[in-house]
């Protein structure tokens, strides 16, 4: 392609097609239900076009100019705030986080296979076919962090659910898809107060982080989303949480998150 032909011929607004316009990649989503022209900026930064059906390439490029401002402020705060987990080798030596401290793997070839992830006099142990089998050294490891991190939970509850003046919740870890946290009241008339879930890369994090989430959550027990009457409840039992939240966010985006290399 020449540039002369290059600079005369618009592209096609087709799905998935790849534009820039003044130096911003988009990728091109096309619907036949949208009317209007919308960006939206993805957690790893990409930019998406979503376009209304048989609408031309002039149309969207002055779209983007004229929402050049918000799009570069969205894309610098999405950069910024981008995950940068690292993955792991299962390899001895290997370094893991549990409530801020660090442990090294140890691989133990007399373990039995099948045997479950075990801290042991400050290393974290797996078995030979743990090491070998990414999948399953991945899963008896995020098994691990599950149970440890659910028993430590558990006993954290009662001086947060004190102060924030709510009844304790169930509580349970998992994989919650990069999440810290969620509450989930149940359904109404349930004497229950409701399921704390909390994610297993959480508890690589520092006790106070930890805490954060868990008092986040728990103030969800009185108030849904996170208004000012939210924040407001929160700081009383947390003065310091805008700290802790900013503390989050730029810690955890360093944390494993079960990615095997
Ligand atoms: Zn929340």
């Amino acid at each position: 392609m020449t540039a002369a032909t290059a600079s005369h011929t618009p592209p096609d607004l087709v799905e998935g097609a790849r534009l820039t316009v003044d130096g911003v990649e988009l990728r091109v989503r096309v619907s036949g239900r949208r009317k209007r022209f919308a960006l939206t900026v993805e957690p790893d930064a990409e930019v998406v076009l979503h376009v209304p059906a048989g609408r031309p390439f002039m149309d969207a490029e002055r779209f983007v100019r004229e929402h050049r401002t918000w799009l570069a402020s969205k894309i610098a705060l999405r950069v910024e705030t981008m995950p940068l987990s690292p993955a792991k080798r299962l390899v001895e030596g290997e370094v893991f986080r549990y409530l801020g401290r660090t442990y090294r793997l140890a691989i133990d070839r007399n373990a039995p296979a099948g045997s479950a992830v075990r801290l042991v006099a400050g290393r974290l142990v797996i078995t030979t076919e743990q090491a070998q089998n990414p999948a399953v050294g991945r899963a008896a490891l995020i098994d691990w962090y599950c149970r440890a991190g659910q028993a430590w939970a558990r006993g954290r509850l009662q001086p947060w659910a004190a102060r924030l003046w709510v009844a304790e919740p169930a509580v349970g870890v998992s994989d919650l898809g990069g999440r810290w946290g969620t509450y989930n009241r149940g359904r109404k008339g349930d004497s229950a107060s409701g399921l704390m879930s909390l994610g297993w890369p959480l508890f690589q994090l520092p006790m106070h982080l930890v805490d954060y989430v868990i008092a986040h959550e728990l103030a969800h027990v009185r108030i849904n989303g996170h208004g000012a009457d939210y924040w407001r409840i929160l700081r009383s039992a947390l003065p310091e949480c805008d700290e802790r939240r900013g503390e989050l966010n730029e810690l955890g985006r360093r944390m494993w998150m079960g990615g095997i290399a």
